[in-house]
């Protein structure tokens, strides 16, 4: 596919017209009499372009087995399987948004910002993420040189995560970590060596969440506060996050994610209800292996809480067909 071709299609299949409906599937009819039967929307995946482990057309295809129709495909720091993704949700009938998840920084606590909605081709984007791709570099390189220190074969680590990937994660080392023997399973590798409190932990060098937010509004996109429960915070400091990433202009915040127990999906509910911001769904799937976090089984959002794509002009509901 041409890139021309490629920003066509992610140009024209990018709209939503409708909300979640996973009980109660319903039929919408589209700006071209086009009839589509809304189920799912799942507006946080991740594909082998960051730390994933499906290529975005075969993450499409489970995605569409899924019962998902509506889909936003949210590497980290990374749009690149953007276009690949465009094409098969085009083949399959399915509607792309097209995300990326960045890496920010609040107060010395990494926090991640899910960009929906956003032009990848956006200079401001395009640019900011070329930084975010060398702090990650950097990040992997400060890293293993730790684990060096601790007479680990870092330096084997990191060569072994820089011939494998453009876009290294603490992900991609702990699958190196594990092939070594040194851990049992990725979480594992993140508790012995790589987590909070472990000998290698290394919050990153991550921008300051408000200019994070500035690029994804530079690239005409939304930004949604991912996960806001799984941040180590006390909910004084949740609830200063929430007032400061909505005073930087964010739009949105994960009210629903595949990991949300009941209690806290209510708790994101308040909190988007009381700073005035939208909310988004997302399984921020990885790997079909992992079994407690599967596709097309999520939570519908609560009532009360604004959807967020609700507030994006609908352009045309037939969005695949170009
Ligand atoms: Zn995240
Ligand atoms: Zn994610």
């Amino acid at each position: 596919m041409t890139s021309t071709r490629a920003q066509t299609v992610l140009r024209s299949n990018f709209h939503l017209g409708s909300q979640s409906e996973k009980t109660s599937p319903r039929r919408v009819l589209g700006t071209r009499n086009c009839i589509k039967v809304v189920r799912m929307i799942d507006l946080h995946l991740h594909s082998d372009r960051s730390d994933g482990t499906l290529p975005p057309a075969e993450l499409v295809a489970r995605v569409a087995q899924a019962g998902v129709d509506t889909l936003a495909l949210t590497d980290h720091d990374s749009t690149d399987g953007l276009a690949e993704a465009g094409t098969a949700a085009l083949e399959r009938g399915l509607r792309l948004v097209p995300g990326v998840e960045v890496s920010a920084s609040w107060r010395n606590q990494p926090i991640h910002v899910l960009g929906l909605w956003i032009d990848p081709e956006a200079p401001v984007l395009r640019a900011a993420l070329a930084g975010q791709a060398e702090r990650r570099h950097e990040r992997m390189r400060m890293i293993c040189a730790r684990l060096s220190e601790r007479g680990l074969p870092g330096a084997r680590w990191l060569a072994a995560v820089e011939a494998r990937t453009a876009l290294p994660t603490r992900t991609h080392l702990a699958e190196a970590i594990v092939a070594e023997g040194l851990a049992g399973d990725t979480g594992d590798a993140f508790r012995k060596f790589l987590g909070r409190g472990a000998v290698a932990q290394a919050a990153g060098l991550w921008p300051p969440l408000a200019e994070v937010i500035g690029w994804i509004l530079g690239a005409g996109g939304l930004a949604s506060l991912a996960h806001p429960m799984r941040y180590p915070l006390s909910a004084g400091a949740r609830r200063r996050l929430l007032a400061e990433f909505a005073a930087a202009g964010g739009g949105a915040i994960e009210v629903v994610t595949g990991a949300n127990a009941a209690h806290q999906i209510e708790t994101c509910a308040a909190l988007a209800g009381a700073h005035g911001l939208a909310g988004t769904v997302g399984s921020d799937f990885h790997d079909p292996k992992h079994a407690w976090n599967p596709l097309g089984r999520l939570a519908k959002l609560p009532p009360g809480v604004t959807p967020a794509w609700g507030l994006r002009e609908t352009r045309g509901t037939c969005g695949w067909d170009g």
